[in-house]
């Protein structure tokens, strides 16, 4: 497979076979920017959630992890600067009416100032604000403006101050959320990479301003870490360092990680130290005093802020762009998902070697049972033969198949298991199956 398009329609249409995701109101023609995440897809992505507070939240005593609402007074974005600038440069077609982020069209055609789609003149630029208005009540007026939230992170600096009084935190400390994030994009397009409504995992970390150095650090490390964890290749990750002209207004210093995905070099997350900006400017639109006391120091001051910032959606994608492979196994041509344990949507998958004979059945049910206990996504399959579930479990990434045959029930001689990414079959006692399992699934 040499194409671009080909890897990426093959991994959306391998998304689509098994239940990874599907487009947005599929039965009414789609919504454009929407998709819909099936069994497997919801699997991975609460696995990347649960490896993201492992490393991030969970144990760390200084991070505090909240679930803010969607929807927010109208002045959070007008304090964010998000109600004024928040927008993309958007080109429309005199012709075809088509619309264009314009600076994602190539250079060549907005030079000659023509549409990509049909040659046609292209109209002035204007700023398009991706924020998605609505009314919140029965009374449709400027006061009743609100917004579905562009990104997470207002929804904590707005709840600053009930973490100092609830939690009396001392700095550094962080808040964390991970929830949906909505943004009219002009142009949604790469499958999960750029859509309307997605999800974020960001992180607030409150320091002493001459502190901000050593955190920033800290995070850069831990992100890489965190990429790490999820099994994404080092070699297609690559800092960026954001020059000032291309910095949000708010960051004194920014670093992108990108990905290598099939269709170029993209944004997976972003580190950015935001300064006191966002504290500063909830004080002044809010009139409440988000400072914080140095009991040491005796000394009053608005900490400043570090945030990785983490697209989970993006982090899906680059999974599985990561994990798609081919390759020829016995002769046959296959397509499986080379998954990190910590993120397959199943860790094993326990087959009976056939399924019309009951003590086969039996004994599989008992060793799925014991095995799901410890290991809770785990599998049980016994549709078609045991040709076509390793090739399923293969697509959707299972690691390991364990698969209860004759020697298992007459002879006592153990179960096979079998690696997704070699072929290879081992025979593990019934007794040690458990620890074998668990020992290579961790992580
Ligand atoms: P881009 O330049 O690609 O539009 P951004 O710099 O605007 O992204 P941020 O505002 O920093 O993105 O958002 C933080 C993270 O949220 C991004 O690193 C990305 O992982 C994710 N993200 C942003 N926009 C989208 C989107 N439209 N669809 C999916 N994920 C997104």
């Amino acid at each position: 497979m040499n194409k671009i398009e080909d890897k990426m329609d093959a991994i959306v249409a391998l998304c689509k076979r098994r239940g990874f995701v599907f487009q947005g109101s599929e039965i009414y023609g789609g919504l454009a920017g929407t998709w819909d995440y099936g069994p497997l897809g919801e699997a991975l992505k609460w696995n990347v959630q649960s490896v993201w507070l492992r490393r991030f939240v969970w144990g760390k005593g200084n991070m505090f992890k909240v679930n803010a609402a969607i929807l927010m007074n109208q002045k959070v974005w007008q304090a964010s600067g998000h109600a004024a600038g928040f927008a993309d440069p958007l080109v429309e077609c005199k012709k075809c009416k088509h619309r264009f982020r314009a600076d994602q069209i190539t250079a060549a055609d907005s030079e000659k100032g023509k549409c990509p789609d049909c040659g046609g003149e292209l109209g002035a630029q204007r700023q398009f604000n991706m924020m998605f208005e609505t009314h919140v009540g029965a009374v449709q007026d400027a006061s009743s403006i609100s917004y579905l939230r562009p990104e997470t992170a207002q929804g904590m600096f707005v709840n600053f101050k009930n973490i100092l009084d609830t939690e009396h935190p001392r700095l550094p400390f962080g808040m964390a959320q991970i929830g949906k994030a909505f943004r009219n994009e002009i142009a949604p397009r790469d499958f999960l990479f750029r859509s309307r409504e997605f999800e974020q995992m960001e992180i607030e970390y409150f320091v002493d301003p001459k502190d901000w150095e050593k955190s920033f650090e800290y995070f850069r490390a831990e992100m890489n870490a965190f990429m790490s964890d999820i099994g994404l290749s080092a070699t297609r990750i690559h800092e960026l360092e954001v020059p000032e002209s291309d910095r949000a207004h708010y960051s004194r210093r920014t670093i992108d990680f990108e990905y290598d995905f099939p269709f170029g070099r993209k944004e997976l997350y972003g580190l950015a130290y935001r300064g006191d900006f966002d504290l500063k400017q909830h004080s002044e639109f809010s009139k409440v005093d988000l400072s914080y006391y140095d009991e040491e120091k005796k000394e009053r001051f608005v900490p400043h802020c570090i945030e990785p910032s983490f697209g989970l959606d993006r982090s899906v994608l680059a999974i599985l762009c990561d994990a798609y492979t081919e390759d020829d196994m016995g002769g046959d041509k296959r397509i499986y998902l080379k998954l990190h344990p910590s993120v397959a949507p199943y860790k094993v998958a326990v087959f009976p070697l056939l399924r019309n004979k009951p003590e086969l059945v039996k004994k599989a049910e008992e060793v799925f049972a014991t095995i799901q206990k410890d290991i809770p996504m785990t599998d049980y399959d016994d549709n078609g033969n045991v040709g076509k579930r390793y090739r399923r479990q293969d697509e959707i990434g299972t690691p390991f198949c364990v698969t209860i045959d004759f020697e298992t029930i007459e002879k006592g001689n153990g179960v096979t298991v079998r690696d997704r990414d070699s072929g290879k079959q081992e025979r593990v006692a019934e007794g040690e199956l458990l620890k074998y399992l668990k020992d290579k699934v961790k992580g």
